[in-house]
């Protein structure tokens, strides 16, 4: 990522009330997360693959942090109730779909728990994000999220919507369904409350 690219992201975020930082790695990003989270708190995270690569789920609880991760529970009634408790807790950690360098964080989303807690209820989201997300335009973002995110998430989950065998959205109104929510977050009202932390590795989808 070359420094201009940097800058105008970090400047297009900041006028939104979003606070931007650049990491090499995802090491460093998990570290930035260890030093920045107190262990005595509550912690929701969001189901990303990026996340899942830096177990931080597993770090954080090693600590003794409330960590609601529906990931890790082990029957239906479970996950129902960590997808509540991340939506008040008080940290929320997260992947996404796409940015846009004009300052969008785009994500679709199945049941929605993810983009509730990103929108609301948590005091602090820190948003993780590998540099192949970075799309230049809110529309580039959207198209992204469509076309690439769902099929392979879709897969993911065990789902078989048609845009796996399309190879894109064909806006379908499946019970296969993964993106009954497309949510573009525009920026804060809180400033600062959202933490955006770009790595320069190719990251999830
Ligand atoms: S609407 Fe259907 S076809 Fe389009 S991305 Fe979502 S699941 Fe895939």
């Amino acid at each position: 990522m070359d420094e201009i690219m940097k800058l105008e992201i970090i400047k297009n975020f900041k006028s939104r009330n979003i606070n931007v930082a650049f990491f090499e790695t995802l090491e460093d990003v998990k570290n930035r997360i260890i030093e920045m989270v107190p262990a005595d708190c509550s912690v929701g995270i969001g189901n990303s693959k990026t996340l899942k690569e830096l177990d931080i789920s597993g770090i954080l609880r090693t600590r003794g942090t409330n960590v609601f991760d529906k990931t890790l529970a082990e029957n239906q009634e479970e996950t129902i109730r960590m997808k509540k408790k991340s939506l008040l807790a008080d940290w929320y950690i997260t992947g996404t779909n796409a940015i846009s360098k004009e300052g969008h964080i785009v994500n679709i989303d199945h049941s929605g728990n993810r983009v509730a807690a990103m929108i609301y209820g948590p005091d602090n989201v820190i948003v993780v994000v590998g540099k192949n997300k970075i799309c230049d335009t809110l529309d580039d973002a959207v198209q992204r999220v469509r076309n690439v995110s769902a099929p392979m998430n879709a897969r993911r989950a065990g789902y078989n919507p048609p845009c796996l065998k399309a190879g894109k959205c064909v806006d379908c109104k499946t019970d296969e369904r993964v993106c009954f929510n497309l949510v573009i977050i525009e920026g804060q009202f809180a400033k600062d409350r959202m933490k955006l932390f770009i790595i320069n590795e190719e990251l999830g989808f």
